[in-house]
């Protein structure tokens, strides 16, 4: 007995190519009409109202190696990264991962609060350099298991990259990276033991998408940077010519 051939496999979006700029707007802002302030709960035109951003989210001089928070505004790496750098090329990240964010972060990742997406990714925006010639040529999200994906419903890294991607102009590339299922959670080990468990977790399926170009890594949170730097080292290995990771938030 032969079984009915399978329908070809949908590719989720492969390759976007990006649009012209938009400012992702709620439908409550695109029908012009107020919503409440994500933080503070007063009527507001954005999810988080102006007041909260410029209160909550100043941008700050960050470590371009791990996106930590530096003293010195003169200094590019902080004491860490000059000792023992992470496997990027630069790290962008926009606000530590407290208070208003973290509730944020769990509501968009784990909370099914998809609609998040755009406020969040609009602070990542706001932390980038303005010079055009510092982005990437492609801009990925860490790869969300599949089982997990399934439970959620969305890609909560690729929700952020592809509105990042848009706004800079930059192509967007949902499956460059590959993850194997299988591996058990990352959260509550300590980064070796997250480098060991994620050990040949990431592979770049057709290395000719990133090969030769300055590729940015999105996720939502930066915590020990276990997972950016096994994707990071896939790209690599994929030829890569330089790897940047960006997310929203970094744990201090
Ligand atoms: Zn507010
Ligand atoms: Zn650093």
């Amino acid at each position: 007995m032969t079984s009915p051939p399978r329908p070809a496999a949908t590719t989720p979006a492969a390759v976007i190519a990006a649009p012209a700029r938009d400012a992702w707007p709620s439908p409550a802002e695109a029908r012009g009409l107020p919503t409440l302030c994500e933080v503070c709960r007063r009527w507001a035109r954005q999810p988080v109202c102006a007041d909260c951003v410029a209160r909550h989210a100043a941008v700050v001089p960050r470590c371009g190696g791990c996106g930590m928070r530096l003293a010195a505004v003169a200094a590019a790496r902080c004491g860490e990264c000059l000792h023992d750098p992470m496997p990027f090329d630069h790290v962008h990240c926009a606000v530590d991962y407290g208070f208003p964010w973290d509730a944020l972060v769990v509501a968009f990742k784990y909370g099914g609060r998809a609609e998040l997406a755009g406020a969040l990714a609009a602070r990542l925006l706001a932390a980038l350099p303005p010079e055009a010639a510092a982005w990437p040529e492609l801009v990925v999200p860490v790869p969300l298991a599949r089982d997990r994906l399934a439970a959620r419903g969305y890609d909560q890294a690729w929700e952020l990259a592809r509105r990042v991607a848009r706004a800079i102009d930059c192509p967007a590339d949902a499956t460059a990276i590959a993850r194997a299922d299988g591996r058990s959670p990352q959260a509550g080990l300590d980064r070796a033991a997250r480098r060991r468990n994620l050990r040949g977790a990431f592979a770049v399926p057709d290395p000719a998408r990133v090969a030769g170009r300055r590729v940015a890594i999105v996720d939502d949170v930066l915590t020990t940077g276990a997972t950016a730097a096994e994707a990071a080292q896939a790209l690599h290995d994929a030829g890569a010519a330089a790897v940047g990771v960006w997310t929203v938030a970094r744990t201090p």
